[in-house]
């Protein structure tokens, strides 16, 4: 690649569709827990295309929508509808799709994200209902596509699509923005968010133009992207990609590109539909839509605490960081977590602030990673907020160090038994008689004479060298300042006296 001859900025827009947790399909009543039912069974003439039937809308979903709408701060439509959104695909069973084309359920919405400090306001042009299409696998013999199998299962599943305004300037920025939608979604309980199972899909509308520019410029849309790992590597490949062509004297051109994951490149997948292609109509099967006041009064009262609110509560009710707020209240069971283990604090507990940093500490850091490794939420794991407060107590009377507590608290994850009855079974209390202590202390010395040789000569790190065997001797459950201090008074009886 030439080296840029101007400046350039990054215009992004992202348009989300998120599966709707409803018991239902949008427009039957077949079932819409599809993940794991065996091919073509939850289907019915209405979701299988079939001639002659009736769309019925799904009330939950609309009210999920309106929900979606108010937590992002979107204007909710007196009035709405449906609209037949018309192409030709295998997964389409009706040759046309059921979506909102110029009278979507919200719009004129925006969300706050935070990047390194900067605030700043996404817009949200509009969030409109529709259905998801069947699943189609492409077989492929000899390297070869030799047919397609369809699964009509999803077909019909209520989708909801938020299009947001290009105000995006980064990669980084749109991973944000994905991460806070995501957290928002999940926390008023509309959405799994599952980007892998595809409950969540991203795709991505992007351009560049020189820094300063106002004018749009020909923009490519990417599709496929299914972690926000991948939507940031797609959208950082596709600027290079585009400035390169610009910088060569090309022109970027209105296209669909789909990321392919393992080659790490877009690549050209057909050229762009305008809105005219789809032959937008108003769907003839139901009838326009009134929202009343009183409806979305309710669905607003019963809107829980979203992230942000959840965020500044805990800054100023724990006296948490900013960061740690942030972090906590991403996910609404790690926030639920936090508060029951402080709920449960002893009265005794000699300082509640340093308490709450404390919770927030191993939440963030053991458990969090145990989580990740074992592929697991808070919610569906056995750990108990009692399990964090005792293992916490236990510190702050001496029962146990640092180091000792992390085993603990890893052998609890890994057995779902109370760190609490862990120490008591045995095994990891410190050893509470010093002789013990002094004796490895002084077998340690015995055997690591360089280390002690070393320590003569003003080397400090042989001091530490020594404690560290003597924990390991004592297999952790020494009082690590307790053999420092045994340390240097050993060594000194041995060269000074
Ligand atoms: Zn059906
Ligand atoms: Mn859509």
């Amino acid at each position: 690649m030439n080296t840029p001859l101007t400046e350039y900025e990054t215009v992004i827009g992202l348009e989300v569709h998120v599966q709707l947790k409803t018991k239902t399909k949008m427009f039957c009543n077949c079932r819409a827990d599809y993940q794991y039912a065996p091919p073509n069974t939850l289907v019915c003439p209405v979701c299988l295309g079939m001639p002659g039937v009736l769309p019925v809308v799904n009330h939950r979903a609309v009210e999920q929508t309106i929900a979606s709408g108010l937590a992002l701060n979107c204007e909710i439509s007196e009035n709405t509808k449906f609209d037949r959104k018309n192409y030709p695909y295998p997964d389409l069973m009706k040759g046309f799709q059921i979506s909102q084309f110029d009278m979507p359920i919200a719009k004129n919405g925006h969300l706050e994200i935070e990047l390194n400090g900067d605030k700043r306001s996404i817009g949200i042009e509009r969030v409109h209902l529709e259905e998801d299409v069947a699943k189609l696998q492409h077989v492929n013999k000899d390297g070869e596509e030799s047919y397609s199998l369809v699964d009509v299962n999803r077909s019909g599943v209520a989708l909801m699509e938020i299009v947001g305004d290009p105000d995006i300037r980064s990669p980084e920025e749109a991973r944000q923005y994905l991460i806070v939608l995501r957290s928002i979604l999940q926390c008023i309980e509309v959405t799994t968010g599952n980007m892998e199972e595809g409950s969540l899909r991203c795709d991505a509308n992007i351009s560049v133009r020189p820094k300063g520019s106002k004018h749009y410029t020909t923009r490519t849309e990417i599709k496929n992207m299914n972690s926000f790992r991948s939507v940031y590597d797609a959208l950082v490949y596709e600027i290079k990609r585009q400035i390169d062509v610009v910088e060569t004297g090309g022109r970027v051109i209105q296209e669909t590109r789909g990321w392919v994951e393992d080659r790490g490149v877009t690549v050209s997948q057909r050229s762009k539909e305008q809105a005219h292609d789809y032959r937008y109509f108003p769907e003839p099967d139901i009838p326009p839509m009134t929202i009343d006041r009183g409806w979305i009064e309710t669905i607003l009262n019963q809107l829980p605490e979203l992230p942000t609110e959840k965020r500044d509560r805990f800054v100023s009710q724990y006296h948490l960081s900013r960061y740690d707020a942030e972090l906590l209240t991403m996910s609404k069971g790690m926030a639920s977590f936090f508060e029951q283990t402080i709920q449960g604090t002893k009265p005794t507990c000699a300082d509640h602030v340093q308490r709450s940093k404390s919770v927030a500490n191993w939440l963030l850091g053991d458990l969090t990673s145990w989580l990740h490794q074992n592929s697991i939420t808070i919610e569906d794991s056995k750990i108990k907020p009692s399990h964090i407060g005792e293992l916490l107590d236990m510190l702050e009377d001496g029962i146990l160090t640092t180091p000792l507590a992390k085993k603990v608290l890893a052998h609890s994850f890994a057995n779902s038994i109370s760190p609490l009855q862990l120490v008591r079974e045995g095994g990891y209390e410190l050893i509470g008689d010093t002789s013990v202590v002094l004796k490895a202390v002084k077998d340690a010395i015995v055997s690591n004479p360089k280390a002690a040789s070393d320590y003569r000569l003003g080397k400090q790190t042989a001091a530490k060298f020594l404690v560290g065997q003597v924990m390991r001797i004592t297999k952790g459950k020494a009082d690590p300042v307790e053999v420092s201090a045994l340390v240097e008074q050993e060594l000194k009886v041995i060269y000074e006296v």
